[in-house]
């Protein structure tokens, strides 16, 4: 599509800035021009007009504002909407939108497909094809920013979409830096949550990086037996190593860590772990994040049963954690990381292009 044109969102300030003034114009050119198509929201350089018009032209000529480009947007009654995302080399990623009162949260993906192969989860079932650049991260940002209406804005990320964010940190890491900048959508550092597998090494690179993120690790076991057979990575990584580095965290950014926990019936939702869970994390302030499975096509695991669910949340809250269950957020639209895209690749269905 733009295949000869580069990807504006991929190149940074320093290098627009270059460009400018190898085509005759002053560097601060190109702050204007992240300014109009992140702040401004425009989608094409003509609508640029403070900028010259011989400028705007030969923009066009040489960057595209959007290498990849939305093939299919759904509505779901609460608001939420999945989006699937074509990119240059026909790679299909999810990202979503969640309404919710005032809040307007981005779910972003960080790969195509993912590495992990966490047994319950659609997006690694096929592997991982790449990682994505910065740019294809901020155009998922835009995307869904185009959804809005005009006076409304995005407040809060959540990185949980496609892939394993922390194995993609160099890429990820200047894309929230557009997300939380003034210049660029204004989303506060406190608003973004990373949740990550559980990569010691790099938990610990991200609390040095200096930023006010929320960091959300995905536990789902009480016990390095269970981890083992639902996340295989947990095969090289216990989760002694990975609440030290929890810890680390929390130590050096001052921020309260979510522990993330998948509920899989009969698999790690009975009583005993909810309470080997509780000693397990004794004498951390911790938020823990309960999510009911949500079932995914041809994957044996069960959701649990409400009671079941109760009853966990209520043994860890006894224990002096705060809990939290999360809600089935566009369960109808297959909002479970890589759902999306695998009904999409199965059904061969032709779908509706609702937005671009
Ligand atoms: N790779 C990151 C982001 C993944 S998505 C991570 O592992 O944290 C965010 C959360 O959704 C993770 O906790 C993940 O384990 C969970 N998840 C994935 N598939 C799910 C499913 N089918 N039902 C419920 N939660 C799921």
């Amino acid at each position: 599509m733009n295949g000869s044109k580069r990807a504006l969102w991929n190149a940074s300030l320093e290098e627009l800035k270059s460009w400018c003034e190898e085509h005759g114009e002053r560097g601060f050119r190109a702050r204007q021009i992240r300014e109009w198509a992140g702040q401004h929201r425009v989608r094409g350089f003509d609508a640029m007009t403070n900028l010259p018009k011989r400028l705007r032209h030969e923009l066009d000529q040489a960057w595209t504002l959007s290498s990849s480009s939305v093939s299919h947007a759904s509505n779901d009654v609460d608001l939420t909407r999945k989006l699937l995302v074509r990119l240059a080399d026909g790679g299909v990623i999810e990202c979503v939108l969640i309404v919710e009162e005032d809040r307007r949260t981005l779910c972003l993906s960080t790969q195509v497909g993912c590495a992990m192969g966490c047994v319950f989860c659609a997006s690694g079932l096929d592997g991982v094809d790449r990682s994505l650049t910065t740019g294809e991260m901020i155009e998922q940002m835009l995307h869904v920013t185009h959804l809005l209406p005009p006076n409304e804005r995005l407040t809060h990320i959540v990185v949980m979409g496609m892939g394993e964010p922390l194995a993609n940190l160099e890429a990820l890491l200047p894309a929230l830096e557009f997300a939380t900048a003034k210049t660029g959508l204004g989303v506060s550092q406190r608003h973004v949550t990373i949740s990550t597998v559980g990569l010691p090494k790099r938990i610990r690179q991200l609390a040095e990086a200096g930023k006010r993120y929320h960091l959300a690790v995905s536990l789902h076991a009480s016990n390095d037996r269970i981890r083992q057979q639902i996340v295989p990575t947990a095969e090289k990584v216990t989760l002694d190593e990975i609440l030290a580095a929890a810890d680390a965290f929390r130590q050096e950014t001052g921020r309260q860590v979510t522990f993330e926990y998948v509920l899989l019936a009969d698999i790690n939702d009975e009583a005993h772990h909810a309470q080997e869970l509780a000693r397990r994390l004794r004498g951390r302030d911790a938020m823990i994040n309960l999510i009911p499975f949500n079932p995914v096509s041809g994957l044996p695991y069960r959701e649990p049963t409400s009671t079941r669910t109760k009853a966990f949340a209520e043994t860890l809250r006894e224990a002096g954690f705060t809990v939290k269950v999360r809600k089935r957020k566009g369960a109808r639209i297959d909002a479970a990381c890589g759902q999306l895209r695998r009904s999409q690749r199965d059904s061969n269905e032709i779908v509706p292009l609702v937005s671009s």
